[in-house]
């Protein structure tokens, strides 16, 4: 069954259209990535699955977004975080003036209480250098400590889908490497991703399906196999041949 689907979205900001009939499905456990250039509607995409485009100025949304079956689009966010899809926005957003510790627990409110401190158990795990600086501001960490943070922040709501705006980005390589290897170890312990990457290499070595979006529409789709062979793909999006 497909955990998250998104049917014929369509979004304007006053008179931009930044999606334009947009459909893509998230199949239970796995990760579905979707590239495409600054501009083409990503970012408009997470925001219209987690409900927080509901606080963008001049948006229109039109389109059905389901989770499990169960329609969640005009849904408030935090009612989207109990439908179970938790977001990590573009930029590393933690609370800068808040410990690690109360960012962790921010993201657990709402969670019932047994839930929240098995998510803490495994956020501990997933991320040991967060239980080790515990107790700091959150601004003080490095950015990719931050990316730990923000991701650590919504399991906290053991969600059952995550999405991800562009984890990797501006991160020292070896750090990316290491989100990325955290992002296929989260899927294998059964949380589906929905990955908006611009490093198409990385994305589709995690993804087991992309969607490449152009203005606003689907231009390209298919398993994440074939698109890294595919010489268009190879061309336009990884610079290759
Ligand atoms: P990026 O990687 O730069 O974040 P993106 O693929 O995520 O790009 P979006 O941020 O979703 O793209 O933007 C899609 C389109 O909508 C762009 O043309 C953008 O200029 C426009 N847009 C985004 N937010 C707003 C807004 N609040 N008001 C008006 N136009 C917007």
């Amino acid at each position: 069954m497909a955990e998250l689907t998104v049917d014929d979205l369509v979004v304007d900001y006053g008179p931009v259209r930044a999606l334009d009939g947009v459909s893509m499905r998230v199949p239970s456990g796995s990760v579905v990535a979707v590239l495409g250039a600054n501009g083409a509607g990503k970012t408009t995409l997470l925001r219209a699955v987690s409900g927080t485009l509901r606080f963008q100025r001049g948006r229109v949304a039109r389109g059905e977004i389901a989770v499990a079956g169960t329609r969640v689009d005009g849904v408030p966010a935090a009612a989207v975080v109990r439908r179970g899809v938790t977001h990590v926005p573009e930029g590393r957003r933690v609370f800068a003036r808040m410990t690690v510790e109360e960012n962790l627990r921010a993201g657990g409110l709402g969670t019932p209480r047994r839930a929240a401190a098995r998510a803490r158990g495994r956020v501990r795990e997933l991320f040991p250098v967060l239980a080790e600086r515990a107790h700091q501001r959150a601004g003080l960490l490095s950015g990719g400590e931050q990316q730990m943070l923000a991701i650590g922040r919504a399991l906290m709501a053991e969600p059952s889908v995550l999405l991800l705006d562009e984890p990797t980005l501006g991160l020292a390589p070896q750090m990316a490497a290491r989100i990325a290897a955290t992002i296929r170890a989260i899927n294998e312990a059964g949380t589906s991703v929905l990955l908006v990457e611009q490093n198409v290499a990385t994305a589709l070595s995690l993804a087991s399906y992309a969607y490449v979006l152009e203005v606003g529409s689907v231009a390209l789709e298919g398993p994440a196999a074939t698109l890294a062979d595919s010489d268009e793909v190879r061309h336009r999006y990884l610079g290759i041949g």
